[in-house]
């Protein structure tokens, strides 16, 4: 089940979040804590769908700062009035028991238990706590500072759902969204979403719509297959966008999530066995090397890795950036035996000089900081030149391997106008899609390549390998709104 949060800060608010996200939940979760002027039969009224009623303290993380008589008899009053559940922390759950004589209702409880300080988690210790409280659902929902720690959250459903115990857990913020989306393939009983007006409750949580139709969270099964990315930061990453609707359309019962992930070698360790397969994006395409039982020579030979797939239970790395870049590159036209600048000497560079030289280009290298350009031309065995003397090179065609020109640096470029006397010019940043580097080159007669060609081309390597089969380009340049 989907529960979308309705958080006001006023009734007007909370019904027009109510109907924005209608459709995509199956239950109301009303924060009174958060709706200032909140009157529970107005919304018992208004709710199309079972609705549980939650009145945090502010002890337990929420807004409401009156007295637990006080906090206690709004609960108990949604009881009377015919809530379908109410949230009880489990601090205060013997007192409301003792307080309130809310037996003869049909009210459902959940009795919850929120950790806001990151650190150790002990699933056992709270399932046990938490399942002797003997209420109808137990709710478990804590910080995560890390990825990795989505495996508490998934420990506890598991042990919930061994002893038959409907239970809710929340690896809280934005490395836990997969806690958010993997529940039901842990036996979790449902998960919170945000309200389609884009206010959220908690940090990490996923807009209702996006759960449903992107993710398809509700739908998950044990069986579901999972797949994502992992990386840090991650928000500018659109695999989600992407992978999720191929896998849909292929018809196969996978899911792909974001993974921000700080410590590897922890999250190698406790999630990474859970996937069947993964996207490696920065910081971690070198480091990942190290924890994979194998990589192949284009991995090797590039020394990064942006794909690991299992297979027979072992991991395997491969690098789909090099051909992803040099594919976009030669639908425009061939590199062999032209004359290719790459400007740049991080990954991407090692990727597009790497592939560059197995389909025969003459490659030259040059960078900003000049020894780690000629580190890679020793190591690749191609030619090395100074950004100050690049008006005395002749090439046919640059690739911008460089991160200038990014968002936020849009009208940044790695190279003057003048100097693209070239036929090509490729960048390989894809944010935004069209790069002042691009702009100069057509102004200066030369043909523009832009990186989301090649986001495509790694993305759609990528999915050949997750799915087995090959995606449809035309669809996945309208997924990504290009
Ligand atoms: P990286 O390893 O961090 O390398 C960054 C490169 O940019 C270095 O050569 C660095 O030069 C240079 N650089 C950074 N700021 C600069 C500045 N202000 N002036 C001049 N040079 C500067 O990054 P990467 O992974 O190679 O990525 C590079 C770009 O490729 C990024 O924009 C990334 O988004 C893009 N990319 C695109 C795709 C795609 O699918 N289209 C895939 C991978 C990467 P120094 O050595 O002097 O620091």
């Amino acid at each position: 089940m989907i529960i979308v949060s309705i958080t006001g800060p006023t009734m007007k608010v909370a019904l027009m979040q109510m109907s924005a996200s209608l459709q995509y939940t199956d239950m109301f979760e009303f924060r009174l804590d958060m709706i200032k002027d909140f009157n529970i039969p107005v919304l018992l009224v208004a709710t199309k769908k079972p609705s549980i009623f939650t009145c945090r303290p502010v002890w337990e993380g929420g807004q409401f700062g009156g007295t637990e008589q006080k906090r206690l008899g709004i609960l108990a009053t949604a009881c009377m009035l015919g809530a379908a559940y109410v949230d009880i922390e489990l601090k205060a759950w013997r007192e409301f028991q003792k307080r309130f004589s809310v037996n003869d209702c049909k009210t459902k409880t959940i009795v919850s238990l929120h950790k806001f300080k990151t650190g150790k988690c002990n699933p056992h210790q709270v399932y046990k706590l938490l399942s002797g409280a003997r209420a109808d659902i137990i709710k478990f929902a804590f910080q995560a500072e890390d990825a990795g720690d989505n495996v508490c959250a998934f420990e506890f459903l598991s042990l919930a759902r061994r002893n038959r115990c409907k239970a809710i857990a929340i690896a809280m913020g934005e490395a836990g969204e997969a806690s958010r989306v993997l529940y039901r393939k842990f036996g979790g009983w449902a998960t919170y979403a945000s309200a389609e007006t884009g206010d959220a409750s908690a940090s990490g949580q996923i807009g209702a719509r996006q759960l449903k139709e992107i993710y398809r969270a509700d739908t998950l099964t044990r069986t579901t297959k999972v797949y994502g990315v992992i990386g840090n930061p991650l928000a500018q990453s659109k695999g989600v966008m992407l992978h999720n609707p191929l896998f849909h359309r292929a018809a196969k019962d996978a899911v792909y999530c974001r993974f921000r992930v700080k410590k590897l070698a922890r999250f190698m360790n406790t999630v990474a066995p859970l996937l069947n397969g993964f996207s490696v994006t920065i910081p971690h395409k070198q480091s990942i090397m190290a924890h994979l039982d194998n990589v192949d020579e284009t991995g090797r030979a590039i020394g990064a890795v942006n794909t690991v797939i299992r297979r027979s239970g072992r991991l395997r790395g491969t690098n789909t950036d090099a051909p992803g870049a040099l594919d976009a590159i030669e639908d425009t036209i061939s590199v062999r035996g032209k004359q290719l600048l790459v400007l740049g000497a991080g990954g991407a560079a090692r990727a597009i000089i790497h592939e560059a030289c197995a389909r025969d280009a003459s490659v030259t290298v040059a960078n900003r900081t000049a020894r780690a350009a000629r580190r890679l031309a020793s190591e690749f065995k191609i030619k090395f030149v100074a950004m100050k003397n690049l008006g005395g090179l002749k090439f046919d065609i640059l690739a911008n391997a460089t991160s200038v020109g990014m968002v936020p640096d849009v009208n940044n470029t790695p190279i003057r106008r003048s100097l693209l006397r070239c036929k090509v010019v490729f960048d390989a940043v894809y944010n935004p899609p069209v790069t002042k580097l691009l702009r100069d080159a057509k102004q200066a007669g030369a043909k523009a390549v832009s990186g989301t060609e090649m986001y495509v081309n790694q993305a759609a390597l990528q999915s050949e390998l997750y799915c087995g089969a090959k995606p449809n380009r035309r669809q996945m340049k309208k997924l990504l709104g290009l």
